[in-house]
């Protein structure tokens, strides 16, 4: 052996080669028999970890299970939930099914003429601000134990101009699951106010319409299902960045938005149906005041979201402004709803709050009053219980606390609240 082959040393742990039982050698570099022992252990415990080993079980439910689960914490929304827990269902049952397949090898056959592909069924729901959009999404999430994150489509820009790009939407996702790439590959993306990034107008402009278009070009990428560099802590995407590749065909894109003026553009197509097919259209009374129940693809169209965009979302459902009854069983009856909420953080003080159901009604229509929506009703609640959060904990004689209406509104004649309107 020659001198300079028995002076080569292990890089790793710097055995030298007569001290190794093997010495293997690379490029500019030698590895020994025991290192690469270690090497194997911890690139066997560390890579399932990052690859989706330890990710919760994908618990696949019925759709009627889903909707259960969903009218835990959502109130109303009938059709909505109905249409999501279908949307869900059939989603996942895409999802393991092609898990399926990898692991028995049909992905190979993929080839296969008569092979049926399931699409991806990303969905949109339109409905006034403070509806349950976000709830509705966050709800899934949880119950799938799937990663979630929410995006604004207001600040998403084209690549290039100030804003987010797109890919800023799953560095979110990326944080929420951790950083575990699998993991997010089949999480649910909300993003809410996707009707802000519609073009405006119905024709197509000529110009580049950065605000809008672009925007939605750029989405559609996502939706539709590519691989996407994504910078893991968002920004600009610089060169030294190293990129993270997320593969958006299994995520989940749940897409909200007010539309504004949606019910004028469905109650100019529903009338020009009914005028287009005249006796068998008109038979059907139309609930105008309900009028988006009548959503169609056409309508997000008209509205000024690019067909393609449209063509990726083809689950359209809706929600109706909530009404004094829908107020009032949020008040009390989800599975976290407000009150107990309430109770409950008296209670850890030793306190128990008890409430008179005229307070319910009284805060609600304050809520109305004040167009502060579901979200107004917490800060008013807050705002009726602020003097007793802040006292009773210090009181050692404090064992409960007895709210009635006349009680409610003295201490919220101290607030202003119209300052509780929340966005
Ligand atoms: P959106 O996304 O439509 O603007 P959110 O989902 O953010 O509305 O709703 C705001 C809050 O109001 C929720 O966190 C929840 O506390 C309450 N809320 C709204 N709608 C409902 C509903 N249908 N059922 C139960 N709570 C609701």
């Amino acid at each position: 052996m020659t001198k300079q082959r028995e002076n080569e040393q292990c890089a790793f742990c710097g055995r030298r080669r007569k001290e190794a039982n093997l010495l293997i050698a690379g490029l500019d570099a030698n590895i020994c028999d025991e290192c690469v022992g270690q090497a194997y252990q911890i690139v066997s415990e560390e890579l399932p970890k990052s690859k989706g080993a330890g990710m919760a079980e994908l618990v696949l439910m019925k759709p009627k299970e889903i909707k259960t689960y969903l009218d835990q914490y959502v109130i109303g929304h009938e059709q909505a939930k109905m249409v999501l827990s279908v949307a869900v269902y059939n989603h996942f049952k895409r999802i393991t099914a092609q898990q399926k397949d990898q692991t028995t090898g049909f992905a190979g056959k993929k080839e296969d003429a008569d092979e049926v592909e399931i699409e991806k069924s990303n969905i949109i729901l339109v409905g006034e601000t403070g509806t349950g959009k976000t709830l509705l999404a966050r709800t899934i999430a949880r119950m799938l134990q799937v990663p979630f994150c929410i995006a604004d489509a207001t600040v998403l820009t084209e690549a290039g101009y100030v804003g987010e790009d797109v890919e800023s939407v799953l560095t979110r996702l990326l944080q929420a699951a951790d950083y575990n790439v699998a993991a997010a590959e089949r999480g649910i993306v909300f993003i809410d106010e996707i009707d802000k990034i519609a073009r405006k107008g119905d024709n197509p402009s000529i110009t580049r319409d950065v605000s809008g278009e672009g925007v939605q070009q750029a989405l559609l990428k996502l939706l539709e299902g590519t691989v996407v560099n994504v910078p893991p802590q968002g920004g600009r995407k610089h060169p030294e960045q190293k990129m993270i590749q997320v593969d958006t065909r299994n995520i989940l894109f749940v897409c909200g938005g007010a539309f504004n003026g949606m019910d004028k553009i469905i109650a100019s197509r529903l009338q020009t149906n009914v005028i287009g097919y005249a006796a068998s259209a008109t038979s059907q009374t139309i609930d105008t005041e309900k009028i988006l129940q009548y959503i169609a693809p056409q309508d997000l169209r008209k509205f000024g979201l690019i067909p393609e965009i449209v063509g990726r979302m083809p689950v359209v459902t809706y929600l109706n402004p909530l009404d004094k009854q829908a107020l009032l069983k949020i008040l009390t009856e989800p599975k976290n709803a407000i009150v107990k909420q309430f109770v409950k953080l008296f209670e850890m003080d030793g306190i128990k709050l008890t409430i008179d159901p005229k307070v319910f009604e009284y805060i609600v229509d304050q809520a109305i009053e004040f167009q502060l929506g579901a979200r107004g009703l917490r800060s008013i609640f807050e705002a009726v219980l602020t003097e007793d959060m802040y006292s009773l904990p210090s009181d050692p004689n404090a064992r409960k606390l007895h709210v009635d209406v006349e009680y409610a509104q003295e201490k919220l004649s101290k607030t202003n609240i119209a300052r509780l309107r929340v966005a």
